[in-house]
């Protein structure tokens, strides 16, 4: 355990996390950045919806995130949070080494899930997309294949076709589709692929899907929907609240916890997933977090609630 107890700890260096750290830092707070690598930003191979870019990478914009808050001197340590325990001061475990800290800010993401098509990561973030938000636009009068594993795929191809492309063919994968949902299809003009694709074929832009017998149906771009996975296993343990799915962390306005002092950014919480939101939500936690510790220093030091506490330190 390092002797030292940090203002914030904060856990994932995606948009939430970065930009949780930069507004920490910059009101000289003590942070630590833990993060693992990878993460769903750098799958993000052309983002065009962040304000001022008009195209950006995702691992350039982490990459510049990294940089401005090293800036700022936020230390940064690579390695996987495998839990937080509250115990007065939070206490963040990886398998190296145990760290304290006043606050903790999880902002470690999600995962999507992938099913075992071949030459997928070629085209992923390209021509293969998971979220209608990011990439929906870049379907725009394209042959596009709705791939999925549920029948929220097909309320997907559905909105596809109404938003972008009037040329959508429906894969169900792995699916036994009712006939009631064949039926919508059908009558809204979209085919549905009698058997699942296996590989996406291709050298830089995608040409067509192939199925198991070898059949190849043109396609220039595939909108998919096989969900995702919360990385939130170091949060097991702690009493969080969650949505009546048990599945994502329910926070207040300002992204705190049902544990206090515990802030919960990005996709694991009930929002929306997207860079700027994420990044909103850090600055959003960071600005609560940076209240609170003025608040409590002030309490500390005068024995009052903290309410005649310094001008910025209104909650
Ligand atoms: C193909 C693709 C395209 C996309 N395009 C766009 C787009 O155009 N526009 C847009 O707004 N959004 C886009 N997104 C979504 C965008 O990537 C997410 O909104 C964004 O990733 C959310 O950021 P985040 O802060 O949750 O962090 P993430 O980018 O998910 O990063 C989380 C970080 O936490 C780390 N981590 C995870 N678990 C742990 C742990 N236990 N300990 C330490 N570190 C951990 C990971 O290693 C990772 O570095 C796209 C996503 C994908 C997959």
């Amino acid at each position: 355990m390092s002797g030292r107890t940090y203002d914030c700890i904060i856990i994932g260096a995606g948009p939430g996390g970065l930009q949780a750290a930069i507004y920490l830092a910059r009101y000289n707070r003590g942070v630590l950045l833990i993060d693992w690598g990878g993460g769903r930003t750098r799958h993000a191979k052309s983002i065009e919806n962040v304000l001022t870019h008009r195209r950006i990478s995702g691992t350039e914009l982490i990459e510049r995130g990294l940089e401005q808050a090293r800036i700022f001197n936020v230390e940064i340590v690579k390695g996987r949070v495998t839990s937080v325990k509250k115990d007065g001061p939070f206490t963040v475990a990886t398998a190296a080494a145990s760290y304290r800290s006043l606050t903790v800010v999880a902002a470690s993401g999600v995962s999507d899930n992938f099913p075992p098509l071949e030459n997928l990561y070629r085209f992923l973030g390209v021509s293969y997309f998971t979220c209608v938000d990011c990439d929906g636009y870049k379907t725009t009068n394209k042959k596009l294949a709705v791939v999925g594993d549920s029948l929220g795929a097909v309320n997907l191809a559905l909105a596809m076709k109404r938003l972008y492309t009037r040329d959508v063919i429906f894969f169900p994968y792995r699916l036994d589709l009712p006939g009631s949902f064949a039926d919508i299809l059908k009558e809204e003009g979209i085919p549905t692929a009698a058997s699942e694709p296996t590989r996406l074929i291709g050298d830089s832009e995608l040409e067509a899907l192939e199925l198991a017998d070898g059949t190849r149906v043109p396609c220039e771009a595939v909108m998919a929907s096989f969900g995702y996975r919360l990385n939130d296993e170091y949060l097991a343990g702690l009493p969080l609240k969650k949505d009546a799915e048990g599945r994502k962390y329910v926070v207040g306005g300002a992204c705190e916890s049902s544990v206090s002092g515990l802030y919960i950014v990005g996709p694991l919480n009930t929002g929306n997933d997207q860079v700027v939101i994420a990044a909103g939500e850090g600055a959003t936690a960071a600005i609560d977090i940076n209240k609170r510790l003025l608040e409590k220093a002030w309490s500390s030091e005068t024995g009052e609630d903290g309410a005649g506490a310094p001008e910025g330190a209104d909650r």
